[in-house]
């Protein structure tokens, strides 16, 4: 609990600062904006349209923001048929299930996250806990679980029939080589990652990514007074290497918000989000005047620019994976983009919740 005497204390410090110019001025947030009143609005990866419309109606009830986009999400790790996320999401090579969260709070300027957790259905509530029972952001693995446990977690088999039938048929064809690499291959080895058919494919997931099953929800939100969050959760690439951690649980990756600008979020390969610091990226082309779509896309171009392992590129040289953002800044602007065209976010707002087509840098690749 911060007292009356630590306010005053921070704001003190924190204007004694600002006067000493130790906060360049471009820090202290958008100041060409004048926020009055901001319909509440949230967007979220397009298997989030259920997910954002509850975080509305959450508000509307009284939720903070946090509470908010975290009881939306809860819905997809819940759900057994989503196979990227939660309960029922791809497991790892080792057909064990590992979960990544992460959150931020705008107001309290608060974090938390998760990488690598086993046997919690909805990561994204341990990823709270983290941000208000800790004086940490990020606990992963055992230790992660041990900590959702001492907070009245329990602990579950996360593997659904369907999840087991399919990391059984992927383990049966499976290649060592999968995610491995030489050091004289990692610049020059033409990858020979496999279409989504040979997983099985699924619809629900970013299957246009044209490569192994992914998916993910982000979730992020505006409410009428201007405050922001996001969370993104997932159980990451399908048939990881264990151990493997993603964008999700990296504040700057997978999820950012900054409550004097906006927030973003990504799904896809979050190799490429973390090399780029992805959603931070796109929080700071937001406070640089950009509209969240146009922030999306200049993100995306970074991944592209460092996208330059001929493994990783296509016959045109394009990246041969699918990454998304997706972002909202605290006027309620909202957008999506895509590296390649036919992705969808989706969008709650004004009692209407529906899927948007996201921008994007390239048609959709062979
Ligand atoms: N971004 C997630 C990860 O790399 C997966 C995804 O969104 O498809 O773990």
């Amino acid at each position: 609990m911060s007292t009356r005497r630590d306010f005053i204390r921070t704001s003190a410090g924190v204007g004694a600062s600002a006067a000493l110019g130790v906060f360049p001025k471009s820090l202290h947030g958008a100041p060409h904006v004048v926020i009055r009143r901001v319909t509440p609005t949230c967007v979220a990866s397009a298997n989030g349209l259920g997910a954002a419309a509850r975080a509305i109606q959450e508000l509307a009830d009284g939720a903070s923001t946090i509470e908010a986009v975290v009881r939306g999400v809860n819905l997809v790790e819940e759900d057994p048929t989503d196979t990227s996320v939660g309960f029922g999401g791809l497991p790892n090579a080792d057909g064990v299930v590992q979960l990544d969260s992460s959150l931020m709070h705008g107001p309290t300027r608060g974090a938390g996250a998760v990488g690598a957790i086993e046997g919690i259905k909805r990561p994204s509530l341990v990823a709270l806990d983290v941000m208000r029972y800790t004086d940490h952001h990020l606990l992963v693995g055992e230790g992660a679980q041990r900590f959702a446990v001492s907070m009245g977690h329990k602990v579950e088999d996360l593997m659904t029939e369907e999840s087991r039938r399919r990391w059984v048929e992927w383990r049966a064809q499976r290649d060592e080589s999968d995610f491995y690499l030489t050091p004289d291959q990692t610049g020059e080895r033409i990858g020979r990652m496999r279409a989504p058919e040979d997983f099985g494919g699924d619809p629900r997931v970013d299957s246009h990514d044209g490569y192994r099953p992914q998916g993910t929800i982000n979730c992020d939100i505006v409410d009428s007074n201007g405050d922001i969050s996001s969370v993104t959760t997932t159980s990451g690439m399908a048939y990881k290497v264990p151990g493997r951690v993603g964008d999700s649980p990296i504040i700057g990756a997978g999820q950012y918000c900054d409550n004097d600008v906006g927030a973003a979020g990504s799904t896809g390969r979050g190799e490429a989000v973390i090399k780029t610091c992805g959603s931070h990226t796109v929080v700071e082309m937001m406070r640089s005047g950009m509209h969240p779509t146009d922030a999306c896309l200049e993100a995306l171009r970074r991944i592209v620019h460092v996208t330059v392992e001929p493994r990783l590129q296509d016959a045109q040289g394009r990246p041969n994976f699918g990454v998304n953002y997706y972002a909202v800044n605290k006027k309620g602007e909202f957008g999506g983009a895509a590296l390649f065209a036919g992705a969808r976010f989706a969008v709650s707002v004004a009692g209407n919740s529906r899927l948007e087509d996201s921008a994007y840098l390239f048609e959709r690749s062979q």
